[in-house]
C-alpha cells in the first residue's frame, strides 16, 4: 500500500486522526518512535499499572461523543464515595462546602484577558481565592494557576466540577487498545519503534508532542506555555492502613493524591493499592524537594503509608500535560494546526479547543479538515473542529 497521508507517532491524537482519515477512505501509515502505541497513554504492564499521564476522562466532551458514535468507549468508573481531604490554610480537612458553594457562585464567564487571581479577588475574599487556585492545579498541573487566564482556568474549573470525570478501568491502555485496534481494522499501517528525524513527505500529520514538532520542523514558532509538575506512584502492600479518603488535595502546596486503586482494583494486585501523586513544581525546584513535600502531606494524612511502600516511581514532567493559556490569550492563539499544504502540527498544545488530552484530538479533527483543504483560512486551521 503506498499511503496518501502519514501520521507521526501513535498516541490518543496520532490514533484519532488514523481512524477518522481511514474512514474518509485514506491509505494512513503511523509512524510510532516507541514499541508500542499511546505515547503518554500508557499504562505500566504491572504489577501496578500505574498510568504514565492522563487519568481522568471528562465524558461530558466532545471527544466522549467521537468515541460513542463508534462504538469505541472504554468501560469507565467514577470515583469512590470516600471523604475528600483537603489541606488548605495549614490544616486537613474534609472539602470545604462553603469552597464548593464559592466556586458555583463565581460568575458564569471570566474574561481571558486578565489573570485568574486578579479576576478571583473581585469575587471572594483572599484566603477562598487561594483556596480556589490551589484546586486548579488538579486540571492545570501548573504551580501557580493564579497567573493563568482567567477564561481558561474558569472554563476547565467548571468542567473539572461537573460531575463529569471518570477513570478508565485497567487504565488509559484500554483506551489506546481499542483505537489501535480499530485503525487496523480499517487498514492503517502502523510501524513501530521508528523514529522519523524529520517530517515526511507528501501529506502528513505530525501528532507529536509540541515540543518534538519543533525540533522535527526546525520552526521555532511551534512554542506554547506549559506546565512543570513532579509525578510520583506508589505500590503498597496488602494491609496497609485505610485512612479512609480516596482523594488528598494540599490547596496550600498543590498536590494532589489519589488512591486509583479503590476506583479500579484491576490497577494492583489483590489487596495491594496503586496511589499516583501529582504535586506542582516552581521553575527550579528539584524532584527531590517535591518528594519531600509530598512525603510531609502523607504522613500527616496517612499515618503508616511509609512502612507498606514496595513499589515507587517518580519524575519531573515539563510541558507534557497539555497547553495553558497565559492572560491575554486563548486557544486560538496557540501554535495553528495547520503548516503549508500537505502539512499539519496536532498536538495537546495546538490551537484547538478542549481540556488536556481533548485539544490534541480536537487538533486532530483540525488537521484532517486542513489535509483535505477544507480548513475556512487557507494556510491555517483555526475554527473550531467539527468532528464527525
Ligand atoms: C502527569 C500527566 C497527567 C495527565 N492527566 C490528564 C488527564 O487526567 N486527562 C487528560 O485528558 N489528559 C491528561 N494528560 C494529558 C494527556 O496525557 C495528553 O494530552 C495526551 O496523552 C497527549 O496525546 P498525544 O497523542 O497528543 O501526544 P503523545 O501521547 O505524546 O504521543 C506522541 C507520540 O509520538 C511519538 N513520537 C515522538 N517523536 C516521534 C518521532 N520522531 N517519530 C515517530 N514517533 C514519535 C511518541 O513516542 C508518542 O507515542 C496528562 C498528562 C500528564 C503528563
Amino acid at each position: 500500500m503506498t499511503p496518501d497521508l502519514t501520521i507521526v507517532g501513535a498516541g490518543l491524537t496520532g490514533l484519532t486522526a488514523a481512524i477518522e482519515a481511514a474512514e474518509q477512505g485514506r491509505r494512513v501509515a503511523v509512524v510510532e518512535a516507541h514499541s508500542r502505541p499511546g505515547g503518554r497513554a500508557r499504562t505500566l504492564d504491572g504489577p501496578y499499572r500505574a498510568n504514565t499521564g492522563p487519568h481522568a476522562f471528562y465524558v461530558d466532551g466532545a471527544w466522549w461523543a467521537w468515541l460513542e458514535r463508534r462504538g469505541l468507549t472504554p468501560p469507565v468508573v467514577a470515583a469512590p464515595r470516600r471523604p475528600r481531604l483537603v489541606r488548605t490554610g495549614g490544616r486537613l480537612t474534609a472539602w470545604p462546602d462553603e469552597l464548593g458553594a464559592a466556586i458555583a457562585a463565581l460568575p458564569a464567564e471570566a474574561p481571558d484577558a486578565e489573570r485568574f487571581r486578579a479576576w478571583l479577588l473581585r469575587h471572594v475574599d483572599a484566603a477562598t481565592a487561594e483556596a480556589i487556585i490551589g484546586v486548579c492545579f488538579v486540571f492545570t498541573f501548573d504551580h501557580d494557576p493564579g497567573r493563568l487566564a482567567a477564561g481558561f482556568v474558569h472554563q476547565r474549573l467548571r468542567r473539572a466540577l461537573a460531575g463529569g470525570v471518570r477513570y478508565v478501568t485497567g487504565g488509559w491502555s484500554t483506551l489506546v487498545d481499542l483505537l489501535a485496534a480499530r485503525a487496523a481494522a480499517l487498514g492503517v499501517r502502523t510501524s513501530t519503534g521508528t523514529r522519523l528525524p524529520a517530517p515526511p513527505g507528501g501529506p502528513a500529520i505530525i501528532a507529536t508532542g509540541l515540543a518534538t514538532a519543533r525540533r522535527l520542523t526546525g520552526d521555532p514558532s511551534l512554542a506554547w506555555t506549559g506546565a512543570r509538575a513532579a509525578t510520583f506512584d506508589l505500590g503498597l502492600r496488602a494491609g496497609a492502613p485505610d485512612p479512609g479518603w480516596f482523594r488528598l488535595t494540599d490547596l496550600d502546596d498543590r498536590i494532589y493524591v489519589a488512591r486509583y486503586s479503590l476506583a479500579d482494583p484491576t490497577l494492583a494486585p489483590d489487596g495491594h493499592e496503586l496511589v499516583q501523586i501529582a504535586a506542582a513544581c516552581a521553575p527550579g525546584e528539584r524532584k527531590r524537594d517535591a518528594e519531600q513535600r509530598v512525603h510531609r502531606l502523607l504522613d500527616e494524612a496517612w499515618p503508616g503509608w511509609r512502612a507498606a511502600v514496595e513499589w515507587r516511581r517518580g519524575a519531573v514532567r515539563t510541558d507534557c500535560s497539555g497547553a495553558l493559556d497565559l492572560p491575554g490569550t486563548t486557544w486560538r492563539d496557540r501554535p495553528a494546526v495547520g503548516r503549508g499544504d500537505t502539512l499539519a502540527v496536532a498536538t495537546d498544545q495546538s490551537a484547538a479547543p478542549g481540556l488536556l488530552a481533548e485539544v490534541g484530538v480536537a487538533a486532530a479533527h483540525l488537521a484532517l479538515q486542513h489535509i483535505d483543504g477544507t480548513s475556512r483560512e487557507p494556510g491555517s486551521a483555526r475554527e473550531p473542529a467539527q468532528p464527525r
